[in-house]
């Protein structure tokens, strides 16, 4: 089990992709891992996850599998040659013709652009690095002029973040990879560039159950249809990458807050991603202020931090996740951490679930109780149990494998895979045990248990018992 209760996402890459290289990520502190289809094939796809399962078997521990798709990114055509610059103040036209860019035009690909964007937008080349303001619009030409100007090379990105683009957020490659990471039953999908609720219900509607999906927070359109997306998204991504692209980069850290207080609120899984150890891509030690990013995302609860390219393409990826496991051990002792948590703690909603979440938080705190056990099977009550965010660590005992690989990525839940309790004592004496195998309890602790009567019927949590790690715990073969 792991001695901290934030959870490591680590995508995987060029830099880890053998057994023996994710092995050492996982026995650095990565909890689950991400799977980026803006650089993976089908074939790179079935291996990794295959390779993520042997890992599993390996380790015995349940592992999430998180898909990444690459969305709807739109980018500029062909420059001639190496590229051209940009000048700021000059008149720069983008158009539908094919013919290779200079430093007057470029080719933009994607007529949808023409049919939203309005003079006084912003148009943002290469991740932001050049911003072109839109003065006149026509059917297939965008004359704008350059506000920040720079060099500009074949294929490079395109935001238009003051618009709504007609796009779905999957693309034909989006389904196509949608449907190869379900065949191979991965666990979590992100979808990137999420413009409104519909996107995400778009993807549930194809996902079936099959996988929990994700919504990356990049657009402000998104933002904007907060609330929506929550309702019907299993989890949030804060994608701080395209979103500090799309917004002013200055209102990123407010976003990354109030996308996470929202996520707390619905009891949603929110991963915080991008950047947050960026110069370990070539360095071995972090700067203080990626230790900061990372203390910052800790501190305010969030479910996973993420690496990217540090993980995935970088010279030390054992490295990163290694500092982040200890950033992580770090900022959940500090004498402040109990309290910075709890002030974002959010009622308990008028359920079952929720008023024994909380009563079992409260008690098991009360008593100084070593675990709190929760039985679950659809991983519902394993969620509120985190929401309450309690000072006692959560064991989720679950039947169902998917459930127990789902929860591996929120917060707090260290998942166990076990049948269902065939009866109260067994219900007990399971919990008792398992806690004992797992070291989070010692013969004659204290555990609180979350149950529901009849037992293994999914969302009838109903029951709470207060129980006492018994001997035959110490001696029991499993
Ligand atoms: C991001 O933009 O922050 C992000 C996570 O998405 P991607 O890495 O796919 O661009």
């Amino acid at each position: 089990m792991r001695h901290r209760n934030v959870r490591i996402l680590a995508t995987l890459g060029p830099s880890s992709d053998d057994l023996a290289a994710a092995l050492a990520l996982h026995e650095a502190g990565a909890d689950a891992f991400r799977l980026n289809m803006s650089h993976s094939d089908h074939a790179d796809l079935k291996r990794r996850v295959e390779m993520i399962r042997e890992l599993e078997r390996q380790t015995g521990r349940p592992i999430a599998i998180l898909v990444d798709l690459q969305g709807p990114k739109l980018r500029i055509g062909k420059m001639a040659g190496d590229g051209a610059d940009l000048t700021n103040g000059t008149t720069f036209i983008l158009d539908m013709d094919d013919a290779p860019g200079t430093d007057k035009r470029a080719p933009l690909p994607h007529k949808e652009i023409f049919e939203v964007a309005e003079p006084g937008h912003s148009l943002l080349l290469d991740d932001g690095k050049i911003r072109l303001r839109v003065e006149d619009v026509s059917d297939s030409k965008l004359t704008t002029t350059v506000m920040a100007g720079g060099h500009l090379t074949s294929r490079k990105g395109v935001n238009i973040p003051d618009a709504r683009l007609p796009i779905p957020a999957l693309t034909t490659k989006d389904r196509s990879d949608l449907e190869a990471a379900l065949n191979l039953n991965v666990d979590w999908i992100a979808l990137s560039f999420v413009q409104s609720a519909q996107d995400v219900a778009e993807a549930k509607k194809i996902a079936r159950g099959r996988a929990a999906v994700m919504a990356k927070m990049e657009k402000p359109s998104a933002i904007d249809d907060l609330d929506a997306i929550l309702d019907i998204a299993d989890g949030l991504m804060v994608a701080r990458g395209d979103l500090g692209v799309e917004c002013p980069v200055e209102t990123v850290p407010g976003l990354q807050k109030r996308l996470t207080r929202a996520a707390r609120r619905a009891g949603k899984p929110v991963v915080v991603a991008t950047q947050m150890l960026e110069s370990m891509i070539e360095n071995p030690v972090p700067t203080r202020a990626e230790v900061s990013d990372v203390a910052t995302a800790v501190f305010e609860g969030a479910d996973a931090v993420m690496l990217s390219a540090e993980s995935a393409a970088g010279k030390y990826p054992v490295e990163a996740v290694a500092v982040m496991n200890r950033i992580a051990e770090s900022i959940e002792t500090d004498p402040n951490y109990a309290q910075i948590i709890n002030a974002q703690r959010s009622e308990p909603e008028p359920t079952g679930p929720d008023a024994l979440s909380n009563a079992a938080r409260t008690v098991a705190e009360t008593l100084n109780a070593a675990a709190i056990v929760c039985y679950t099977t659809s991983g519902s009550t394993g969620l509120r149990a985190a929401r309450e965010r309690s000072r006692v660590p959560v064991m989720v005992l679950t039947p169902h494998l998917p459930t127990a690989r789902r929860l591996s990525l929120v917060w707090g839940l260290n998942c166990v895979l076990t049948d269902d309790a065939a009866n109260l004592d067994d219900m007990v004496d399971r919990a008792g045990r398992l806690a004992f195998r797992e070291g989070m309890a010692r013969v004659g602790d204290r555990i609180v248990i979350m149950a529901g009567v009849p037992l293994g019927t999914p969302g009838a949590t109903n029951m709470l018992r207060v129980a006492f790690v018994a001997d035959s715990a110490a001696n029991h073969p499993n």
